[in-house]
């Protein structure tokens, strides 16, 4: 058995699959994705404008590029290889820069990220799945939009108990899994940090934020509009995957 099919087989249990998520946790959630979507679909317009009026300069491709590669790693090589399925070992600080990295990426807590993760797996395109475009009771264009945005908004989320559990068992990952909004925060201040100490002006720090904090989120956001194409697509041909082959 690999280390992949290991963790999800581990995820059987008697827990639920899902449990839900009470108000006002619920209005805060749903409150803080609303802004994870729209704050950064902002900063992406204003960036290109603010940089016309200043000028072009190092700024812009060192902290948007810099961004791109650490939350980059953070979400496929952390959330994804070592923490959802286990391919990989390492170090201890090594995982929790892993764990931060991942979180700067806007796409939530590792905990939440890995047990929806864990659950799609086996249950891809299935009545389980948590964004399946099928399945849904309102017909097909509620099945694409909540398969696309409108399960993040869900009054229900994959059982950390269930899924979870190994990393639940880590201190120090809980510790940073709740730290999520530092992190949030540090992904925009990091970019103006380096701007604006490189240039030692508040402009640089504007064209820092602008650019490897909030358009590089929007930038995150590509992922779920190519998903989106990818769900036209498995709606209008795919018959849905079975258990193994959803694994590999
Ligand atoms: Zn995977």
């Amino acid at each position: 058995m690999t280390m992949t099919e290991e963790l999800i087989t581990t995820a059987v249990s008697d827990l639920p699959v899902y449990i839900p998520v009470r108000a006002p946790r619920l209005r805060l959630q749903r409150l803080a994705f609303g802004l994870s979507v729209v704050v950064p679909a902002i900063g992406a317009v204003a960036a290109p404008i603010v940089s016309w009026r200043v000028g072009f300069s190092w700024v812009e491709p060192v902290t948007f590029l810099g961004m791109l590669v650490i939350t980059g790693l953070g979400i496929e090589a952390g959330y994804h290889r070592l923490f959802a399925h286990g391919s990989w070992k390492t170090t201890r600080s090594i995982r929790v820069l892993m764990a931060i990295a991942g979180n700067m990426g806007v796409q939530g807590p590792v905990l939440y990220w890995v047990a929806h993760h864990r659950l799609h797996h086996p249950n891809s395109d299935g009545a389980l799945d948590p964004h399946s475009p099928h399945h849904h009771p309102d017909g097909a264009f509620a099945g694409f939009v909540h398969s696309h945005v409108g399960w993040f908004f869900s009054a229900n989320r994959a059982s950390p108990g269930r899924f979870v559990r190994d990393l639940l068992n880590d201190r120090t990952i809980v510790a940073v899994n709740r730290l999520n909004p530092a992190w949030l925060l540090l992904s925009v201040a990091l970019p103006a940090a380096v701007g604006g100490l490189g240039t030692w002006s508040l402009q640089g720090a504007l064209v820092g934020f602008l650019w490897g904090g909030l358009t590089m989120g929007m930038v995150l956001s590509i992922p779920l509009l190519l998903f989106g194409i990818v769900l036209i697509a498995i709606a209008l041909s795919r018959p849905p995957l079975n258990a193994a082959q959803a694994v590999q």
